[in-house]
């Protein structure tokens, strides 16, 4: 048992079992054989492995089991091995805070995701997700304008939202997967916020597109559609664009993407798949992002990160009720017992959490 979540703790962490053995003061050998249960640590060597691994000592006598089903990349973004094992584990831990928290909660705090019904049951073309992505919005109640918080709307409509500090590897954007029957979505920490966005969105295309697509259309180009059109809707794209356009100003595309967090490159994919710029002019405007190198990385400034807001919420509204206590609130927060405390009584805004 504590064999396993060592490992596990140490795969999230990213270190080999001699890296660890290092930083923790001990052996390579014991540490193989902590994870293989052939011996168990001491209470002083935990201490040590979790000082190192940046988790609590509780962390190892867990006994949530979760796993994850139906993991799912962005296709042609397969990451190394030893990087998708960082990013797993790193999702697992949050996962099973999450599920310890759920155990402690009444249930109707928590809702469960139902994609709508009403929504177009075949997608034959393209131009169809246009529709299908106004009418989620418009039975999700958000209107047709900018979405400030995509993390909030996704986690209120119950999607499980992670954001992984693991994300150092350049192919990877984002995941899909299950749990329990519950979508779950994560995000690269280290991208900018209409990237994150992007990524969010275009997952969300997956768990709704999902059954709906017919042979000849292509599910990354219909979940890249979808995330443009769910994020800027079409006819939003009409009014500030206008129907038909000879250029787009770079500085134009800048304001925009500020106001709606959806890229520059986002917005010119709008016009161009909206028939609002020609193939041409497309073609022109594509190759000056990547002559300046903006398809790496837009020009300054940076639109602002999404962050997730729902767990932290819930502990303290649990904590409020009395339903747990601060220790258990310091433990899923991965904050010691005193910061928690000062945290709660608002003495300390910023408080090193391990997370
Ligand atoms: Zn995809």
């Amino acid at each position: 048992m504590i064999g396993e979540r060592i490992k596990r703790a140490r795969e999230a962490a990213g270190f080999n079992q001699r890296e660890l053995a290092k930083m923790a003061g001990i052996t390579a050998m014991a540490i193989s054989k902590y994870e293989r249960e052939e011996s168990t640590p001491s209470s002083g060597v935990l201490l040590a492995l979790s000082k190192a691994l940046g988790v609590r000592t509780e962390y190892f006598f867990r006994h949530t089991e979760v796993e994850l089903e139906e993991v799912d990349y962005r296709e042609h973004e397969k990451i190394p091995l030893k990087e998708e094992k960082k990013v797993l584990a790193d999702v697992l831990e949050q996962l099973e805070r999450w599920f310890e928290l759920e155990q402690f909660l009444p249930v109707p705090w928590s809702v469960p995701f139902k994609l709508p019904k009403g929504l177009p049951a075949k997608i034959n073309d393209y131009d169809d997700i246009e529709d299908l992505a106004t009418k989620l919005r418009h039975v999700w109640d958000l209107g047709l304008g900018a979405i400030p918080e995509l993390v909030d709307v996704l986690e209120s409509k119950g999607i499980k939202v992670f954001i992984t500090r693991y994300d150092g590897h350049k192919n990877f954007n984002g995941l899909t997967a299950r749990v329990n029957d519950a979508p779950v979505i994560v995000v690269g920490k280290h991208w900018p916020g209409d990237r994150q966005r992007f990524t969010l969105a275009h997952e969300l295309g997956h768990l709704v597109l999902k059954g709906r697509l017919s042979e000849n259309i292509d599910e990354e180009m219909a979940c890249h559609r979808f995330a443009g059109a769910f994020l800027a809707p079409k006819e939003m794209v009409f009014t500030l664009l206008g129907n038909k356009r000879s250029w787009l100003e770079p500085q134009e595309l800048n304001i925009l993407k500020q106001d709606w967090g959806l890229s520059m490159g986002g917005w010119t994919y709008r016009a161009f798949n909206l028939g609002i710029l020609t193939k041409k002019t497309f073609g022109e405007l594509w190759g000056l992002f990547n002559k300046n190198g903006w398809k790496e990385k837009e020009p300054e400034p940076q639109y602002p990160q999404e962050k997730t807001s729902q767990f932290e919420q819930l502990v303290f509204r649990a904590l409020a009720e009395d339903i747990i206590g601060e220790s258990k609130a310091a433990e899923l927060l991965g904050m010691s017992v005193i910061d928690l405390h000062q945290y709660r009584k608002m003495e300390s805004p910023n408080v090193v959490r391990h997370q």
